[in-house]
């Protein structure tokens, strides 16, 4: 079992359970209990909580803890498992050429993680192009070119070009070379038409193999409708979640897994080009029950 960074009151609940063999109702309740206080501060949206809950009520009442297991290992199992099926699985990311999306918000964490991605990328002994089509926020391409410059990745903008199509399109010609194509694409303060419709043309137009939101951490109740609209425009394969160096756990982030059906890509952890990590469900739940 890989639940080693419980939080201190749910270990506490789990340690009560020492020495039982069966657990009745008020051991689950006491259980289910911690883990809905820890998940609604981690900002996890309250229906996704009282799903999990349901989950585990259930099958810590109804199953049968294995011969020689005790009902505290047992109860947390089946906690480890529903959190699994939770946040789920790392999204898929075969290291070959293809060409990855990212969308979001302004503010987001798009351009830092465009180039943290590439950075990523080289490492595995590819090649990656990040290609800037941000032409709203000023600032982006120097940004862009400044993180991608220190990353060592290839990179293209046009600061003088106003269509964000055309430099997609100039884009692909001056990073043949590239075997990764990270598309960077502008965001607006709030959803809006005209985001919209602009990365539906640049979806288009690219024909990414991958699609990402991009979310902040910090993001709590509007990650659902943020999802569904990025969803409806060009379908979400991944999410990546930033600013995980700070004070928010993430969790708003899970009901935009759960409303694109996708999976999570990426996690940011600071403000330097190396600071990514790929997902990885263990140490995300620990940080969740945390
Ligand atoms: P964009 O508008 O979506 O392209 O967002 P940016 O990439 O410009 O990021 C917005 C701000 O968040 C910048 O000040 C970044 O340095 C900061 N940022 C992005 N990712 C992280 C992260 O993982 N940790 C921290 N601490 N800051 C981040």
């Amino acid at each position: 079992m890989v639940l080693d960074n419980l939080g201190s009151s749910l270990r506490g609940t789990l340690d009560q359970l020492q020495g039982k063999s069966r657990l009745d109702e008020e051991d689950v309740d006491a259980v289910v209990k911690e883990i809905q206080r820890s998940l609604i501060g981690a900002d996890v949206d309250i229906s996704l909580v009282q799903d999990l809950s349901d989950s585990i009520r259930q099958r810590a009442l109804d199953e049968e803890p294995p011969a020689g297991t005790t009902a505290r290992d047992h109860v947390l199992k089946i906690v480890y498992e529903e959190m699994v099926a939770l946040v789920g699985d790392s999204t898929e990311l075969p290291l070959e050429s293809q060409t990855i999306l990212l969308a979001g918000l302004q503010g987001s964490g798009k351009t830092t993680s465009a180039a943290k991605m590439a950075w990523w990328f080289s490492t595995k002994g590819l090649r990656p192009a990040v290609i800037q089509t941000d032409t709203f926020r000023p600032g982006a391409y120097e940004q862009s070119k400044q993180m991608c410059e220190r990353a060592e990745v290839d990179f293209y903008g046009d600061p003088d070009e106003e269509d964000p199509v055309e430099i997609v399109r100039k884009g692909f010609e001056e990073t043949q070379e590239a075997d990764i194509r990270i598309v960077d694409t502008s965001g607006r303060s709030g959803l809006n038409e005209e985001l919209i419709e602009e990365l539906k043309e640049i979806e288009g137009f690219a024909t990414p193999d991958r699609n990402l939101l991009v979310l902040d951490a910090a993001i709590g109740q509007g990650a659902k409708d943020q999802a569904r609209a990025f969803g409806d425009a060009v379908g979400i394969d991944g999410v990546v979640i930033t600013k995980l160096d700070g004070t928010a756990k993430g969790g708003g982030a899970l009901a935009a897994v759960n409303e694109t059906d996708s999976t999570i890509a990426f996690l940011g952890t600071g403000e330097t080009v190396q600071d990514i990590e790929r997902f990885e469900p263990n140490g995300f739940i620990s940080r969740l029950l945390g």
